[in-house]
């Protein structure tokens, strides 16, 4: 991994060409730099939060604010592997104060609901199924299974056992509707 040219101490995530030329940014150098070409004032916000989720467990989520040439994006993943992930996005003339507090209700909100009953059967068995007609979740590829995957409640479900859990309404009708990270579904 290169590190970033400007200020020689974090890991370098963009790179720039320009003519025969390579520059490294990290993402902080690079908003900074993205701010003073678009002639706005930037400052960064949060690196990082943790909220209570539906059954009390604490939620650590790290931020990551990109700014570019159409507006802000920014971003809330949870620290384990598999788990939320709720982004918003805002226009240059936005106070990314705003934008952070934003985010923050929507994880907060996100993570007050859930979709999918564990239980467990008096021999030993779990037992995961959906606790009302509806899912929200979030589509990943699978490396493991190479293929899709489903995130639900912070934990990952394989296309399968998704499917397994659907067919409690077998002969039902289903709805899909996606939608990217900034966006909601009701
Ligand atoms: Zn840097």
């Amino acid at each position: 991994m290169e590190k970033c040219n400007q200020c020689n101490e974090h890991e370098a995530s963009i790179v720039l060409t320009t003519n025969s030329a390579k520059e490294y940014f990290c993402r902080s150098c690079y908003n900074h730099r993205m701010a003073d070409e678009l002639g706005i004032e930037y400052k960064e916000q949060i690196n990082s939060f943790s909220v209570m989720d539906h059954s009390g467990e604490k939620r650590h989520f790290e931020v990551e604010e990109h700014l570019h040439p159409e507006g802000f994006y920014i971003e809330a993943r949870e620290s384990q592997q598999d788990g939320y992930l709720f982004a918003v996005d805002g226009e240059l003339h936005e106070k990314i104060e705003r934008l952070i507090a934003k985010l923050k209700n929507k994880v907060k909100r996100g993570v007050s609901q859930s979709f999918i009953q564990v239980s467990s059967f008096p021999n030993g068995e779990i037992v995961h199924r959906l606790k009302r007609d509806q899912l929200l979740g979030r589509i990943e590829y699978d490396e493991e299974h190479t293929g899709p995957k489903v995130i639900v409640d912070g934990r990952r479900y394989s296309w399968e056992e998704l499917g397994r859990m659907l067919l409690t309404y077998e002969g039902f009708q289903i709805k899909i509707e996606t939608t990217d990270p900034t966006g909601e579904i009701e």
